[in-house]
């Protein structure tokens, strides 16, 4: 590309410049914060094939966001390693021009089988999931899935594949994992990689979400901090969404996604594409813009980019930010309720 565009600014300013694409609803785990499986059951349908995009479908998406100004793609889902031949959708996105960022969110599952072949195909990072080290506590996490060894075997084929440095997301809920936050950090310490801590969001409507369940990220600082002191570290880039800190005592780094006690809404500049076409401009949307239909309707690129650029434009998005200040009427109702 040879000039780069004016970014495209939505009401608060802010640039399209991230596309997050899940490209499939279908998952090999039953996280219980997000599929919990007595209702990802045998009996729930997913998407049929034909609704999905096709990859020359969410190609064309990202070239044309890429025109518009979007410089970072990540690959996600449900799991992407469970799209077929996800390494050739890989292919056809790092062939675009303008793209700096390519990435990858996966559960690491079928990482051994697929990890050369997604670098190979242009793949530049991977984020691996991993909520405990501690065998009992990951499986129930994931729904009786996968073993952490499964995992990482997974990391292991990642690093074989040559993808460095290799993230992981840990998401953190009282209770249930927060007594493995001390041993992750130390494990990614100790290897290399960059352990991010999530604090527990309310995505969906389906998990039961509770305020009191969530690690606040200053909680699980002092945690770490405490066994392996910590020193705060500048963002790398603006729209940064991790709040990073390093070892004092040597090599390492870990990422604090504070997405409930700190929003960080004013630097949001990611749009999402749903494995049916929908696009989002915020996690917590409802409904989002529907790009199947003028899609396989035959609309031009100029019609396509317009949608998207009408989309951003009208974006007011900031439900974190309010999600604050709806949380805490209901705090007051419990202090009322319990007598202050
Ligand atoms: N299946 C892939 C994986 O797990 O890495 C990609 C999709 S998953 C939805 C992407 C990330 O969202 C994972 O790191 C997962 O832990 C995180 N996640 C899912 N539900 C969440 C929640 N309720 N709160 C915070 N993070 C969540
Ligand atoms: Fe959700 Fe990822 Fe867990 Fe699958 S592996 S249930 S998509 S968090
Ligand atoms: Fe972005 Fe929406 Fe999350 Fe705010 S709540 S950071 S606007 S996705």
């Amino acid at each position: 590309m040879s000039d780069i565009p004016a970014p495209i600014l939505d009401t608060f300013n802010r640039p399209f410049r991230d596309l997050r694409i899940s490209v499939t609803d279908r998952c090999n785990f039953r996280c219980t914060y997000c599929m919990p499986a007595e209702i990802y059951g045998e009996k729930y349908t997913f998407l049929a094939k034909k609704d999905l995009l096709s990859f020359e479908e969410i190609t064309r998406v990202a070239r044309i966001s890429a025109e518009l100004g979007v410089r970072k793609i990540r690959l996600t889902g449900g799991e992407p390693l469970v799209r077929q031949q996800i390494e050739t959708l890989v292919a056809q996105l790092a062939q675009i021009d303008g793209i700096d960022d390519l990435a990858m969110t996966t559960n690491a599952y079928l990482l051994p089988q697929k990890a050369d072949a997604l670098k190979a195909a242009g793949l530049q990072r991977i984020t691996v999931s991993l909520d405990s080290l501690d065998n009992d506590v990951f499986r129930r996490m994931n729904g009786n899935r996968a073993d952490v060894s499964d995992v990482l075997a997974g990391l292991e084929a990642a690093e074989q594949a040559g993808f460095a440095p290799i993230k992981i997301n840990m998401v953190v809920q009282r209770g249930v994992n927060d007594q493995s936050v001390v041993d992750m950090a130390r494990f990614g310490k100790e290897r290399g990689y960059i352990v991010r801590f999530i604090e527990y969001m309310d995505v969906g409507t389906l998990n039961g979400w509770r305020l009191d369940e969530v690690v606040p990220a200053s909680e699980i600082v002092q945690m770490i901090h405490a066994d392996m002191p910590l020193e705060p570290l500048d963002s790398n880039y603006h729209g940064e969404v991790a709040q990073r800190y390093r070892y004092a005592d040597g090599p390492g780094e870990i990422g604090l996604i504070t997405s409930v006690t700190q929003p960080f809404c004013g630097s949001c500049t990611r749009l999402r594409l749903s494995p049916e076409g929908r696009m989002f401009t915020c996690l917590f949307g409802v409904e989002g813009t529907d790009l199947r239909e003028p899609l396989r309707a035959g609309a031009s690129e100029a019609e396509i980019a317009q949608i998207m650029t009408g989309m951003w434009q009208q974006r007011t998005d900031r439900y974190s930010e309010l999600r604050s200040s709806l949380t805490k009427p209901r705090e007051k109702v419990e202090m009322f309720h319990i007598g202050g």
